[in-house]
């Protein structure tokens, strides 16, 4: 009986090792399963091209994080992207997606276009598109999704337009209009008519100049003064450098007789004929080309009173020493100069030659306007009109 109990034990004890013993192995095994399996993500991001310091960060993320990381191809920029402040572990696989398939875009870009809140997956090319011209990932996502609210389809001729120099965001609609019925324009082209408002109709469509604008003041046959507008600081110019006596606001007067000064080192005479005109005499003025030649000759080469840039002060037509007429003067060497040199005293030529369907007047060799040195030879240097500078740059 006694032996038998004693046995019952010793087999009771026996079964308890080779539990516990089981239970050790399994785990070992577990344990040599785990490196195992770890040993071969490691390799696995070797083989992918990760360095041993890169793979020793790449260890700090989960399981699935790795995972993800592994479906793709080596990415330089990896280490960069998952250390950074706004790394978002959900984004991890469009992260790596992205800037993988768009490498010659710079990966912050891509890492700063899919974090943002708007982004939106389907439109991603169209984004990349954009990224390509513009830096501003924020204003391109909002801007993709304000034109599909407004049913805008973004196809390559929309792209095209927005990757347009003087794209204004603003004037998105106006643009696909205008091209609707002008299809045999090019996306350049189209920018340059909207923007100088070509899809609007001279003087029907017209404003009251903006004045706050100061010497940068638009006029022209969509921005008017009113009848009792009159310049201050106006300066007589007399002398050698008019022709009778005409007056201009101080700062372009200053300017025009540093350039007549200059020219005449070289032994050319520039001479103001006409600087301020008040409306009551540019009145006078239309009114008898109208009479002579009838409203719609007369608009090619007179404006209406109140439109004209002359009422400003800052606008000068010019002449030589032989007091040329406005017809000869584009013969004269004073125009050639003019054509060289009138930006660095910051006149601009304001009627030219070739963009008579954007200022609605003929070219007019003798008419220079006053805007400062930067934007005449910001205007000289990329062959633009006042009106395109004005509505990208100032309005
Ligand atoms: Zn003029």
């Amino acid at each position: 009986m006694v032996t038998d109990m004693k046995k019952s034990t010793i087999k009771k004890k026996l079964n308890k090792k080779r539990l516990i013993l089981t239970i050790i192995l399994i785990i070992l095994i577990f344990i040599i399963i785990y490196m195992l399996l770890n040993n071969s993500k490691n390799n696995n991001l070797k083989v992918k091209g990760y360095s041993n310091l890169e793979i020793k960060e790449i260890e700090k993320l989960t399981k699935s994080e790795i995972d993800t990381i592994l479906k793709y191809d080596y990415n330089e920029n990896l280490i960069y992207i998952i250390k950074s402040d706004n790394y978002n572990p959900n984004k991890l696989d469009m992260y790596l997606k992205y800037t993988l398939k768009y490498k010659e875009i710079e990966y912050l870009k891509i890492f700063e276009l899919v974090n943002n809140k708007d982004f939106n997956q389907d439109k991603i090319d169209e984004y990349i598109t954009l990224l390509k011209s513009y830096n501003d990932v924020n204003s391109i996502v909002k801007y993709v999704n304000d034109l599909k609210s407004k049913n805008i389809e973004l196809n390559d001729f929309t792209i095209s337009i927005i990757n347009e120099k003087y794209f204004i965001d603003d004037h998105i609609n106006r643009y696909l209009n205008y091209y609707n019925d002008h299809t045999d324009l090019k996306p350049s082209e189209i920018i340059t008519r909207v923007n100088s408002n070509l899809d609007f109709t001279f003087y029907d469509d017209s404003n009251k100049a903006d004045l706050s604008k100061g010497m940068y003041t638009l006029v022209n046959k969509f921005y008017y003064l009113d009848e009792d507008y009159v310049p201050d600081d106006l300066v007589d110019i007399t002398g050698i450098y008019a022709r009778d006596k005409a007056q201009l606001k101080k700062v372009a007067y200053d300017n025009f007789i540093k350039m007549a000064d200059t020219a005449k080192e070289v032994g050319l005479t520039l001479k103001v004929t006409t600087g301020y005109r008040s409306y009551n005499f540019q009145s006078t003025l239309y009114n008898n080309y109208v009479k002579i030649d009838g409203v719609k000759n007369a608009d090619t080469y007179s404006a209406r009173p109140g439109y004209s840039e002359h009422q400003l002060g800052y606008s000068a037509d010019i002449t030589n020493k032989n007091n040329v007429s406005f017809d000869e003067f584009e013969n004269t060497d004073e125009y050639k100069w003019l054509q060289e040199n009138a930006y660095k005293y910051g006149f601009i030529q304001r009627y030219p030659k070739g963009k008579e369907y954007i200022t609605g007047y003929v070219f007019e060799s003798w008419h220079y306007r006053y805007v400062g040195k930067d934007i005449a030879k910001y205007i000289y240097e990329n062959n633009i009109t006042y009106e395109e500078y004005y509505e990208y740059f100032l309005r």
